[in-house]
C-alpha cells in the first residue's frame, strides 16, 4: 500500500519540539515501502520570533540533513519542503524564502490569528473555554482564506486545526469549510488530510469529512501526510486515511518535485 502513498509533512529537530533527524525518517521509510518522503520543517523567520520553529542560521544545517538521507539511501526520493506561516503583511519574507533553497514545495498554515493567538497553542486552550469558539473559527477560516489566494503556497496544511483541543461552533460547520474550499478550487491548490488530529483532542483527521466532500466535490487535489514529530509517527493512520479519501470518491494523491506537481493513484 505504502508504495503509492508519499508523506511530504515531516519536522526535524531543528524546529525544536521534534525528534528524529533525516536519515532516521529515511530509514523508517525504507523500512515501511513509502513511495516518498519529504521535510517541511516550520518556517525559520528573519529574527527571533517564537519557540517552535527553526532559526534562520539553522537552514544550511536543514540542507545537510537533507543530503545525509539522501546520500544514505539513495533508493528513496526524498524531497525538500518548509512548512510555512501565512502572517499578513510579512509576505515577502516567503518569497525571499523561495531563493534560499532548491525547494519542492512550500506548505501553507495558518497557526497563527492576526491578533498574534495561537489556535493550536495549548497557551491559548482558555480562550476556546470562555467560549470564544465562534470567534476563533470565523477569524481562522478567514485569514485561511488569506492565506490560500495569496498564492504563496504549493498546498495548504491541517485545514480545520482550531478543533486540535476538541472545540468546535454548534451548527453545520460547511459555512467555515464552503469559502475556504472556494478559494482552493479557484487558485487550484491542493490540501492535504494531516493525520495527526488522530494524536489529539479532536480524536479526527484533519480536515473533517464534510470538508473532504465539499473539496471533492470542486475538485481540489489532495496529499495525505502524517505532520510526523517523531520517526514513529511517520505514515501514521495513512491506510484509514486512504479508505476516508476513496471513501467521498477521491482516486488520486498529489506529489511536487521543484514546485511542479503530479498526481498518483490512491493505492
Ligand atoms: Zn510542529
Ligand atoms: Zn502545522
Amino acid at each position: 500500500m505504502f508504495t503509492a502513498l508519499a508523506d511530504y509533512h515531516v519536522h526535524t529537530p531543528l524546529c525544536r519540539h521534534a525528534t528524529g533527524w533525516p536519515t532516521e525518517f529515511a530509514r523508517r521509510a525504507v523500512a515501511l515501502g513509502l513511495g516518498e518522503l519529504g521535510f517541511a520543517d516550520h518556517n525559520p523567520m528573519p529574527a527571533s520570533f517564537d519557540d517552535w520553529r527553526m532559526l534562520r542560521e539553522d537552514l544550511p544545517r536543514y540542507f545537510d540533513e537533507v543530503e545525509k538521507a539522501r546520500a544514505q539511501f539513495p533508493q528513496l526520493t526524498i524531497r525538500l519542503g518548509l512548512e510555512c506561516d501565512f502572517l499578513e503583511g510579512r509576505e515577502a519574507w516567503i518569497e525571499e524564502l523561495r531563493g534560499l533553497g532548491e525547494w519542492d514545495y512550500f506548505i501553507g498554515s495558518v497557526h497563527y490569528l492576526p491578533d498574534g493567538a495561537e489556535v493550536d497553542n495549548p497557551k491559548y486552550v482558555g480562550r476556546y473555554r470562555d467560549g470564544d469558539v465562534d470567534a476563533i473559527w470565523s477569524a481562522y477560516w478567514q485569514t485561511y482564506g488569506r492565506a490560500v489566494r495569496s498564492g504563496l503556497f504549493d498546498f495548504m496544511a491541517h485545514p480545520d486545526l482550531p478543533k486540535k483541543f476538541g472545540y468546535r461552533p454548534a451548527g453545520d460547520l460547511c459555512r467555515f469549510y464552503a469559502p475556504a474550499v472556494a478559494a482552493l478550487a479557484e487558485t487550484g491548490t491542493p490540501f492535504e488530510i494531516n493525520t495527526a488530529g488522530w494524536r489529539k483532542g479532536c480524536q479526527e483527521q484533519y480536515p473533517a469529512r464534510d470538508f473532504l466532500a465539499l473539496a471533492h466535490a470542486a475538485q481540489v487535489p489532495l496529499l495525505i501526510n502524517s505532520d510526523a514529530h517523531a520517526v514513529a509517527e511517520l505514515a501514521a493512520g495513512f491506510a484509514e486515511a486512504v479508505e476516508l479519501a476513496k471513501g467521498v470518491g477521491y482516486t488520486q494523491t498529489a506529489r511536487f518535485h521543484q514546485r511542479q506537481i503530479s498526481f498518483v493513484p490512491l493505492p
